[in-house]
């Protein structure tokens, strides 16, 4: 049988790495086979593992671009049972071909990036994943400016480095739609 896709997505802080690498050890209790990537471009926290804002992490293999994700998947002689990418939105749209390859080798694909950009806008590869997704997994954060449990746009602080720029709190915050335009009138 075909493999199953599904997109985790939301804005920063919403605990899109988190359930990312919760789905990742549902398997490995399972004893099945796992395989997780992360861009290279996210070195936030590691340059090797795929880690949360509370510190959980598993290892992961790092790729330069969704070409180098797809030659070392194929260089398996064991396929995994699940295939689980992190922060998508970093990764060329050509992902969305070759997840769609993946999951024909009867093999679960999990991704988990940002939705949208701090412009409040989409994010190519993320949002045709979301497309092709057998479930979509939509997240939010509290919002960093009300308090409110309904962030689902990050906001960007320091306004330099364009929207594929990594950062953390002294870049990013999480709100909602309406402090975020409350904050842009008064930008
Ligand atoms: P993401 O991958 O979506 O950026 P993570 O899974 O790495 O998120 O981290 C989620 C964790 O971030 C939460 O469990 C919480 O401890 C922390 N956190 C920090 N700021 C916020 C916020 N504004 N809203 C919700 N969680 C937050
Ligand atoms: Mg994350
Ligand atoms: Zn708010």
């Amino acid at each position: 049988t075909i493999g199953k896709l599904t997109v985790i997505t939301g804005p920063m802080y919403s605990g899109k790495t988190t359930e990312l690498l919760n789905f990742a050890e549902i398997y490995e209790i399972g004893k099945k086979k796992t395989l997780i990537f992360k861009p290279a471009i996210d070195t936030r926290y590691s340059a090797e593992d795929v880690v949360t804002h509370k510190f959980h992490k598993m290892p992961a293999r790092v790729v330069k671009d969704s070409t180098e994700l797809f030659e070392y998947y194929n260089s398996l002689i064991e396929k995994p049972d699940a295939v689980f990418i992190d922060e998508v939105h970093f990764f060329d749209v050509e992902l969305v071909n070759i997840t769609k390859k993946i999951t024909l080798d009867g093999v679960d694909v999990y991704c988990a990036g940002l939705d949208m950009s701090y412009l409040w806008e989409p994010f190519e590869t993320t949002a045709k994943l979301m497309a092709l997704a057998d479930e979509i997994i939509k997240k939010k954060a509290v919002c960093e400016v009300c308090g409110e449990y309904k962030a689902t746009l990050s906001y960007k602080l320091k306004n330099n480095g364009g929207v594929f720029d990594v950062g953390g709190k002294d870049k990013y915050i999480a709100v909602c739609k309406d402090c975020y335009e409350s904050y842009e009138r008064n930008a």
